[in-house]
C-alpha cells in the first residue's frame, strides 16, 4: 500500500509564553512512500519525525494537506480505520497480560463479520509471534522478558491485524547496542517477509541508512532530501545533510574558490570547474584523503588510531571548523605512530563545497541527470513511476 503525503502541514500553538509564534512541526510535506518499501524518517530530535508519523497514523490531524493510502483519502479517517500497526520506543505492553494476550489484544474488539473466535485469535497471535521469533514465550508476562523480547511482542501486536502500513517510532532506542543491531536486522527481515509498507523513525543516521530502501532527511519540519541511503550520502544537497550522514562526521573547512580551484588556507586542494570566485564551506569525507608527501593539505597530527583494517588520523588545521579532522586511511600505508605532520591529497568525489549563504551545495553541480542526483525542486506531477517502481518523487521542500 503506497502512502502519499500531499502538501501536509502541522502547526502547533507556541508553548513559549513570550514568543507566541506557532511551531511548524511538519512543513508542506509532499512525497510518496512506495508500496512495500521501508522508509527511514531521519533527523535530529525535535525536527518533526514523530509528528509526521502521528499524522500518517491518524493520532494527529493535519493543519492542512492530505494523506492517501493507495488512492483512498484517509485524512479524516480515525486511526482504528486506517489499517496501521504502531510500535513505539517504550513498548507499551500491558504488564498484567501474557505475551499471547498482549498480542491478541487488538483482535478482541473486532465486530460483526470481522469478529474472531478465541481459537482464531490465538492462531493469529502464534503466527505473528513466529514471525518475530517469540512463539516460545507466549505464556510469559512482559516483566519476564528482556527489552529486546518485549519490543518483539510489541511488533507482533502491531502485525497481528495484518496492517497495510507499519509505523515505528524510534523502536530501538531503549535497547542496548548489541540488541539494537540485532533487532534492526530483525525488523528488516520481517518487513521483507511481509512486504508491508513501513515507516521507520530514528535520529540515528547509521540505523536509518542500514535498513532503509529510502531515507527522508528532515530538519526543523522541512524535508531536506529523499533518496536511497548511498545516494544521499554520496550526493548531499546541502551542508546539513552532508554533516548529518556518516560517521565519523564529514570534515568541514573555511575555504574559497579562486580561478575554478578550491582552496583551504593557501592550499589548492581540488577543482571547482565553472564555479565563480567566492568564499565557501568545504567539506571532505573522512575516507576522502590520501597521505601523499606532495599533497597540498598539510595538517598537524594529534594521534594515529589503529582500527585494524584502517587507521584513523586525528589532526588539526587552522581552517578546520571541527576541533579535529578525522581521516580514515588504509593501514597498508604504514604510517609511523609518532608522525607529527602529514600532507593529504583529496579524492575528488569525496569533496563538496557549499554556499555560505544558505548551505546549498555549489559543487559538484547537480546536473539533474546522473543516477542519484537530487531531483529538481518539484518533479512534474504526472511523471510516470520509474521502472524500479520505488523512486520517490518530489525532493527538497522549502529551504
Ligand atoms: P521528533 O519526533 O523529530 O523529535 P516531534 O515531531 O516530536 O519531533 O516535534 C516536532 C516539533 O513540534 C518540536 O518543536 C516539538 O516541540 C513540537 N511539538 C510536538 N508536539 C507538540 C504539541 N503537542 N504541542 C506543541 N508543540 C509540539
Ligand atoms: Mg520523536
Amino acid at each position: 500500500m503506497k502512502v502519499v503525503l500531499q502538501n501536509l502541514t502541522k502547526k502547533f500553538p507556541s508553548r513559549n509564553k513570550k514568543d507566541k509564534t506557532e511551531v511548524i512541526a511538519v512543513d508542506n510535506f509532499d512525497f510518496e512512500i512506495p508500496d512495500g518499501k521501508l522508509i527511514g524518517l531521519l533527523g535530529p530530535s525535535g525536527c518533526g519525525k514523530s509528528t509526521t508519523l502521528n499524522l500518517i497514523s491518524g493520532l494527529l490531524s493535519p493543519s492542512s494537506g492530505k494523506i492517501y493510502f493507495g488512492d483512498t483519502d484517509v485524512t479524516d479517517l480515525p486511526p482504528e480505520n486506517r489499517g496501521i500497526g504502531l510500535v513505539f520506543q517504550n513498548y507499551a505492553l500491558y504488564p498484567h497480560l501474557t505475551v499471547r494476550q498482549n498480542i491478541t489484544f487488538p483482535l478482541e474488539n473486532l465486530k460483526g463479520a470481522e469478529k474472531l473466535t478465541r481459537e482464531e485469535m490465538n492462531e493469529k497471535a502464534l503466527e505473528a509471534a513466529k514471525l518475530v521469533q517469540i512463539d516460545e514465550l507466549m505464556d510469559r508476562r512482559p516483566k519476564e522478558l528482556s527489552g529486546g523480547q518485549q519490543q518483539r511482542v510489541a511488533i507482533a501486536r502491531a502485525l497481528v491485524k495484518r496492517p497495510r502500513v507499519l509505523l515505528l517510532d524510534e523502536p530501538l532506542s531503549n535497547l542496548d547496542a548489541r540488541l539494537r543491531l540485532q533487532t534492526r536486522e530483525e525488523i528488516r527481515r520481517i518487513q521483507k517477509e511481509t512486504g508491508i509498507t513501513t515507516v521507520f523513525v530514528t535520529h540515528d543516521q547509521e540505523e536509518a541508512m542500514s535498513i532503509s530502501d529510502m531515507i527522508v532527511v528532515m530538519e526543523k519540519g522541512v524535508v531536506n532530501q529523499i533518496g536511497k541511503p548511498q545516494e544521499v550520502y554520496d550526493d548531499p544537497v546541502n551542508l546539513f545533510v552532508a554533516k548529518f550522514l556518516g560517521t565519523p562526521q564529514i570534515n568541514v573547512f573555511n575555504g574559497y574558490v579562486k580561478g575554478e580551484r578550491i582552496f583551504i588556507g593557501g592550499a589548492d586542494v581540488a577543482s571547482a570547474k565553472g564555479v565563480p570566485d567566492q568564499e565557501v564551506t568545504v567539506a571532505i569525507r573522512p575516507e576522502g584523503f590520501w597521505v601523499d608527501d606532495n599533497g597540498p593539505l598539510r595538517v598537524h597530527v594529534n594521534q594515529v588510531e589503529v582500527m585494524g583494517r584502517d587507521v584513523s588520523i586525528v589532526s588539526t588545521h587552522p581552517e578546520s571548523q571541527n576541533v579535529e579532522i578525522r581521516s580514515i586511511i588504509n593501514s597498508d600505508y604504514g604510517l609511523p605512530h609518532d608522525v607529527k605532520e602529514v600532507s593529504f591529497e583529496v579524492k575528488p568525489h569525496k569533496i563538496f563545497i557549499f554556499s555560505l549563504e544558505d548551505g546549498k551545495r555549489i559543487y559538484p553541480e547537480d546536473d539533474g541527470t546522473e543516477e542519484g542526483a537530487p531531483a529538481p525542486e518539484k518533479a512534474p506531477a504526472d511523471e510516470p513511476p520509474t521502472p524500479e517502481g520505488y523512486e520517490i518523487k518530489a525532493v527538497v521542500a522549502g529551504k
